[in-house]
């Protein structure tokens, strides 16, 4: 159906109608013309029958004339009065009477032959032979009737002849001979009424007939009508030229009939004119039908042009705006993106450092009017950059974001939660009721860490140290806020990590010595101002000197002794353990290469975790160091703490197993103090043990830190391992620690760490005190 609806598209249609149209006009060109062929045909047939009629007609008349001429040449008045005049009866007798009768009946024929109330004969004469006039019905005509002029009427028959007199109309006359007893004796002359022959000739023509009659004799022609030529005599024979023309013989008489009809033409046949025109009259609904339809149709055409061409436009413009809205969309998208990027951590998904402060600002102006407390919480991961550098980036944003997905299931939906960068992260506590719950809260947030982090199947250990500074007594804006929280942590980062800390005046000052004490660490370094102290290790069994902590110091000319526990935290974090560590590698294996003469004793020295993030360039350094010190690596113990083992990596796994294998023992330093997790010393290739000083201060009066020590002794001793027990500050430790099979002891019962020089005087000495 389609299909066929498409083939008759309009424009088809309306080309089938414009040739269907030609073909019904064709065809009503052909039949007008056959019926005006017709027409013509029927019309010569018809005026062939008129024309035959009238010559019948005219027939008909002279023989009613010729009997009626006939009739009374042989009546009896005419009989009587040629009697009388053969017997020779006088005028004034019978011949009179006879001639009165004959008159009469002579005017009777006159008046009495009437067609169409005209009368048929103009004038009766009768003439005799000799040519006197006998009878007259013309009064005072003459007597006389010009024989010559009817020579030839000799004849019984009628004579009919057109008669010209030089002044007169031509007329018709007709002639019948007389006879009396068998001889001629008169003529009977009658004048016809022409119009009875025009009438009867035009009986069937009137002024719109458009035809022309003429009877034609030898003698000359008789006009009987026409209605045919308008122009001069001179144009007749042309203009009669295009006319039907008919010429026929009049039978008995000398008459021809030329008659000529106009043709029906287009122009003149006013049937096939109208039949025409109402055809065409018919065709021009049908025209306009068609002409509507095309207009329609190209208004339609047009319409659907313009509705395809606006649908299309509306397409393009629908389009075009579908790409504007997705493109505006995209912008806003990219807009909101960007400002989303702007104001969040992509990698947390955490509100950023500005974000943050700004969230921080709305809660201090919300505190402002409710008058209440708003705790700031700075929050450092520990470690993180270790994670960092020895673990890679993936180790470490995994961390940051279960950091992020711990700090957020903890917190309430009140509370702002962002990240300031690396690995510091911001918690805002609006409405704190009191310090102790803030204390609460920190210890919440730093239980969360208890838990291992699990990275490809590896357990991160990973601590957090708070520091916390309160609205409005720590800060009355969002920088000094932040300010005191980011000191107050600082401090719980040097009071041993995975604490908190709450701001308090005197941290300024101490971020300000930390700040201070940075530049001129790297000075000191730079003036060699650094030393090595040397603590004794014992042999608790022998009480003999068998080795040596190296254990840096710094004697800062303003500020005095500063702790390695101070500045070495402080290097870590400015980079300038690298080049402590190497400087104490140096400066110790020089020392005990050069005591190896006195005595063969080990050196101890600690290596921060941080040293480990570059293992190749930390190989190097501890290699040129026995290298250059020609110190057997065997005397060379590493010192490292939990902390590189809780998140280590393959580099250092290996780098400790190259250091063993290549003689030098390997110690875990401050035992007990981190995670102390068995399955460490299960796998790294650990030689000795050394139990955190911690643990031995109290162990006089507490049985737990005594339990602790023995199961530590006793662990160690399961794993193969030597234990050197840290601050051994009294007899009553060595002694104990003696008692427990510990191999090792140091402390300032033995001595303090020393100068070198000292050292080596104590290598010599022999100290009783240590012996009981
Ligand atoms: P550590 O490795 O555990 O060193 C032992 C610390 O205990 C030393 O503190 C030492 O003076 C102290 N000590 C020893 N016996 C006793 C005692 O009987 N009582 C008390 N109260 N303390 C005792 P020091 O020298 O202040 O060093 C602190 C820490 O600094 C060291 O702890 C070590 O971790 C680090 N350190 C020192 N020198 C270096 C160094 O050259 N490189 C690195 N990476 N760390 C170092
Ligand atoms: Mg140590
Ligand atoms: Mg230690």
């Amino acid at each position: 159906m389609k299909k066929l609806k498409r083939k008759l598209s309009s424009s088809r249609l309306i080309i089938i109608a414009a040739v269907l149209l030609a073909a019904y006009l064709v065809s009503i060109l052909a039949v007008t013309n056959v019926g005006q062929t017709r027409l013509k045909e029927s019309q010569q047939r018809e005026l062939n029958l008129k024309v035959q009629s009238y010559t019948s007609m005219l027939e008909y008349f002279f023989n009613v004339t010729n009997d009626e001429l006939t009739n009374l040449s042989s009546d009896k008045s005419m009989l009587t009065y040629f009697a009388n005049l053969a017997s020779g009866m006088s005028m004034q007798y019978g011949l009179g009477a006879s001639l009165f009768n004959l008159n009469r009946e002579l005017n009777r024929l006159i008046y009495n032959t009437e067609i169409n109330q005209q009368s048929v004969y103009q004038r009766l004469v009768l003439v005799g032979y000799d040519g006197t006039v006998i009878a007259d019905t013309a009064k005072n005509q003459g007597t006389r009737f010009d024989r010559v002029n009817m020579p030839h009427i000799r004849e019984q028959s009628l004579t009919i002849r057109v008669v010209k007199e030089d002044d007169k109309y031509p007329y018709i006359q007709l002639v019948k001979r007389v006879g009396f007893a068998g001889k001629p004796v008169a003529f009977l002359v009658a004048d016809l009424n022409r119009e009875v022959i025009v009438s009867q000739l035009t009986a069937q023509e009137h002024v719109d007939s458009r035809s022309r009659m003429d009877l034609i004799t030898a003698d000359g022609d008789i006009f009987i009508w026409d209605s045919l030529t308008t122009e001069p005599q001179s144009d007749e024979k042309n203009e009669l030229a295009n006319n039907i023309f008919f010429e026929m013989e009049i039978e008995n008489t000398p008459f021809k009939l030329r008659s000529w009809f106009e043709p029906v033409n287009e122009k003149d046949i006013f049937t096939s004119g109208w039949f025409i025109a109402g055809l065409s009259f018919l065709a021009v609904p049908v025209v306009f039908g068609l002409f509507y339809t095309f207009m329609i149709n190209n208004a339609n055409v047009i319409l659907r042009t313009k509705f395809e061409e606006s649908h299309k436009q509306r397409r393009i413009l629908s389009t075009q705006n579908q790409l504007l809205i997705e493109e505006v969309e995209k912008r806003k998208a990219s807009e909101q993106e960007l400002a989303y990027q702007a104001s969040h951590d992509a990698l947390t998904g955490l509100p950023n450092r500005n974000c943050g402060n700004d969230r921080l600002e709305q809660e201090l102006v919300r505190a402002k009017r409710s008058n209440t407390n708003v705790l700031v919480m700075f929050i450092d991961l520990d470690n993180f950059k270790q994670i960092n550098d020895t673990l890679g980036h993936s180790a470490g944003d995994q961390v940051l974001m279960q950091s992020t997905a711990r700090l957020l299931d903890s917190i309430r939906d009140t509370d702002v939660l962002a990240r300031l960068g690396g690995d510091e992260f911001l918690l805002v506590i609006p409405e704190l009721n009191n310090l102790d719950s803030a204390t609460y809260l920190a210890a919440r947030v730093l239980s969360l860490f208890d838990d291992p982090f699990i990275w490809k199947n590896q357990e991160l250990f990973i601590s957090t140290s708070i520091g916390m500074s309160v609205y409005p007594q720590d800060g009355n804006n969002v920088q000094q806020l932040l300010a005191s929280a980011d000191t107050a942590m600082y401090r719980a980062k040097q009071d041993g990590r995975n604490a908190f800390s709450f701001y308090n005046a005197a941290m300024s000052a101490d971020l300000q010595r930390t700040l201070d004490l940075d530049g001129r660490l790297r000075q000191a370094l730079a003036r060699d101002e650094l030393e090595i102290y040397y603590q004794p290790i014992i042999e608790l069994a022998s009480n003999q000197i068998i080795g040596a902590e190296a254990l840096m110091r710094w004697h800062d000319t303003e500020f005095g002794f500063i702790s390695p526990d101070e500045f070495i935290p402080l290097a870590e974090k400015n980079g300038l353990i690298h080049l402590l560590g190497e400087f104490a590698i140096n400066k110790a294996c020089m020392q005990a290469a050069e005591w190896q003469k006195i005595r063969p004793l080990h050196i101890a020295i600690n290596f921060s975790s941080v040293q480990f993030r570059h293992c190749d360039k930390l190989f190097e350094q501890i290699n040129a160091g026995l290298m250059q010190s020609g110190l057997p690596a065997h005397k060379l113990d590493i010192e490292i703490t939990e902390s590189l083992l809780f998140n280590h990596n393959d580099e250092v796994v290996s780098l400790l197993n190259k250091l063993q294998a290549m003689g030098m023992q390997l110690s875990i330093d401050d035992f007990g103090t981190g995670y102390s997790a068995l399955s460490y010393l299960q796998k790294f290739p650990f030689d000795k043990l050394k139990i955190d000083r911690a643990f031995l201060q109290n162990m006089h009066e507490s049985d737990s830190d005594r339990e602790l020590v023995n199961a530590i002794i006793a662990m160690a001793k399961a794993l193969n391992l030597k234990v050197v027990a840290e601050g051994i500050e009294d007899q009553w430790h060595a002694d104990y620690l003696r008692s427990m099979h510990c191999e090792y002891g140091q402390g300032y019962f033995y001595s303090k760490p020393v100068p070198a020089k000292e050292f080596e005087a104590l290598l010599h000495q022999y100290k009783e005190d240590w012996c009981r």
